[in-house]
């Protein structure tokens, strides 16, 4: 079998660098309106919200109409009093109803963003591992957090924006055609002067905003560096935290000019418009005036005209500002699909479970070489039989780790085949495979939460029981319970709050509760004390009982027990013996 993974390790960074990206031009309209279709049945309740208060609006100027032409000339104080009640009546309608679509509406943006945040995150917890050795966690985060939440007012507002100014243009026009022909053609007339000079200013926008969100990530990226504990260990320890300043506003500058490019975009076009919006009514005033001196038009109609003209051009530079506030979102819409395009772990076809395992593991000729620094490990050929403990040795660097990585897929080789009683594990699910693994790494990861917690990651349902059991196992249990709370100890931010060799006992204990039938040792024992040591030598003993050990060590004095010890330098094989 030779598929090999995709050399996809090199692809990730300068896919993904923002420099080096072209600037893509088209709109994926179907992409953004799949976001709304589940949200069908609310969005037709909107719609019918927005058409009966944009009918609602029609109502006070043609009441004015109906006060200055007929309620007054006539001495008719029932009427006048029948349309001021008929305003007001209109009023408190449609603010009710404005009340339901302002739920609606925030409910079909608040919900989209949810799925767009979920999709995205569970997106990523299905990439490749050497996607996220590639990208910094800084630029993750500002995608997944930041990227989200940028586009979405753009979410929760645009369809009501782009429904209530359709509609209230709609119903407007047929009222002012209805009132007057010639002054309605007259401000339809006017209509391109507002459209027209935005439709640059989204494209400009896009480039701006594109531009903003990279200088972004970078800032991301530094900070989430050197505010890690591990990140202001280092800055404190070389008292670089003059350089980081520096470092830092360079950045925090650089941003804040790109972000008032972004608000300056437009704003020339912008104030044109705002312009029209005033200088339009003037227009119609004078020929409206003209009118009405020569050719009998009413007071009435001319005031409820102006009054219905300020409901066509406020939509109409409104959809116009729509246009290139989606256009512009649209740069950030593409970053956050760029990770959803990103492949993720993908299974063979016909792919097979991995039910029960002896534990037998092979590799066959196995060569993986990272693309980045062509280093890894050639032709590697070895086995461990159910129950044995075999164990990998030789100088850092020579490619130990790899081995360990190799083994539960979190890379697959590109030459030779790895097996698990005697299937090749490219055929299995990555996540069956993975069950019937148990990894102790170098660096032991821990969650900011309980040590029980922590404990329990492996195996939800344990009892009490089985998590003390295991905990005494791994020669931990009376460390834990030395605590002042106990198993309710939070471990803090990595487990910190703990010393290397207590962490290592946990995810010994951790293990230990998954109860997997084959166990990869990486290093477990390198960084301690002898003291440390033995309490974990002791605690691996009833781990390994039972199980296919792979060790993976530079210390020869760690694998005393090994049935079999290979020696690897440079990536092969160049020793092996007991
Ligand atoms: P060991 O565990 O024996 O110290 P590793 O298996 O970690 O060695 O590394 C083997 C070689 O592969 C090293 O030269 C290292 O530089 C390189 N390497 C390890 N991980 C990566 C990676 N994610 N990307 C590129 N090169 C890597």
């Amino acid at each position: 079998m030779f598929s090999g993974s995709p050399p996809v390790h090199l692809m990730w960074s300068s896919m993904y660098n923002p420099e080096k990206q072209k600037l893509k031009r088209r709109v994926d309209w179907r992409r953004l309106g799949e976001l709304f279709r589940p949200y069908i049945w609310q969005e037709i309740q909107l719609t019918v919200c927005i058409v009966a208060t944009s009918l609602l609006g029609l109502l006070p100027p043609l009441l004015t109409l109906s006060i200055i032409d007929k309620a007054i000339p006539k001495n008719d104080f029932n009427l006048l009093l029948l349309d001021v009640g008929l305003m007001l009546a209109s009023a408190l309608i449609s603010g009710l109803i404005g009340v339901y679509q302002g739920y609606l509406s925030s409910f079909v943006g608040e919900s989209i963003i949810r799925d767009l945040h979920t999709r995205l995150v569970t997106h990523l917890h299905h990439m490749p591992l050497s996607f996220f050795a590639a990208t910094k966690t800084g630029e993750i985060m500002n995608r997944v957090s930041n990227d989200v939440e940028a586009v979405d007012s753009v979410v929760t507002m645009t369809i009501v924006a782009i429904l209530t100014n359709v509609f209230i243009i709609i119903t407007t026009l047929f009222a002012i055609f209805a009132l007057d022909v010639r002054l309605a053609a007259l401000s339809l007339v006017l209509i391109p002067l507002m459209v027209v000079p935005l439709w640059p200013v989204g494209r400009r926008m896009y480039d701006a905003r594109k531009r903003t969100r990279a200088k972004r990530d970078e800032m991301h990226s530094a900070t989430q560096e050197t505010l890690s504990v591990s990140g202001i260990v280092l800055v404190k320890s070389f008292v670089k935290e003059e350089l980081e300043r520096s470092r830092f506003f360079k950045l925090a500058n650089e941003l804040m000019k790109l972000e008032v490019n972004v608000a300056m975009v437009g704003r020339w076009f912008l104030m044109a418009i705002t312009f029209m919006i005033t200088a339009g009514p003037a227009a119609i005033w004078l020929i409206g005036g003209w009118l009405a001196i020569k050719h009998g038009v009413t007071v009435g109609v001319l005031v409820s005209f102006v009054a219905l003209l300020g409901r066509l051009y406020t939509p109409v530079s409104s959809l116009a500002g729509v246009q290139v506030q989606i256009v512009s979102a649209l740069a950030v819409f593409e970053r956050i699909f760029d990770y959803l395009d990103m492949s993720e772990e993908q299974d063979a076809l016909n792919a097979t479970e991995l039910k029960q395992t002896e534990g037998a593991v092979k590799f066959q000729d196995v060569t993986f070489i990272y693309p980045e620094t062509k280093r890894g490990v050639r032709n590697l050929s070895f086995q461990v039989n159910p129950g044995q403990m075999v164990a990998i040795v030789g100088p850092s660097g020579a490619g130990k780790s790899t081995v360990a990585q190799l083994l539960p897929r979190l890379f697959d080789p590109d030459s030779g085949y790895i097996s698990i009683d005697q299937n090749d594990i490219k055929s299995l699910t990555r996540a069956s495979v993975r069950n019937h693994i148990g990894i102790v790494m170098q660096e032991t990861y821990l969650f900011h939460d309980t040590i029980l917690a922590n404990l329990k990651y492996a195996k939800e349902d344990a009892s009490e029981e089985e998590v003390i059991q295991a905990c005494k196992a791994a020669n931990i249990h009376d460390f834990i319970s030395s605590l002042p709370e106990g198993y309710k100890t939070i471990v803090g931010e990595r487990g910190h709050k703990l010393s290397g060799g207590e962490r290592q006992r946990l995810a010994i204990a951790r293990v230990l509760l998954k109860d997997p039938k084959i166990l990869i040792l990486d290093e477990a024992t390198s960084s301690l004390d002898t003291e440390n040591e033995a309490a974990i030598q002791a605690a691996l003993e009833p781990l390994m009982q039972g199980r296919s050990t792979l060790v993976v060590a530079h210390r020869l004095s760690t694998i005393m027990n090994a049935d079999c010890i290979y020696v690897i330098e440079d990536g092969s094989i160049i020793e092996q013996g007991n």
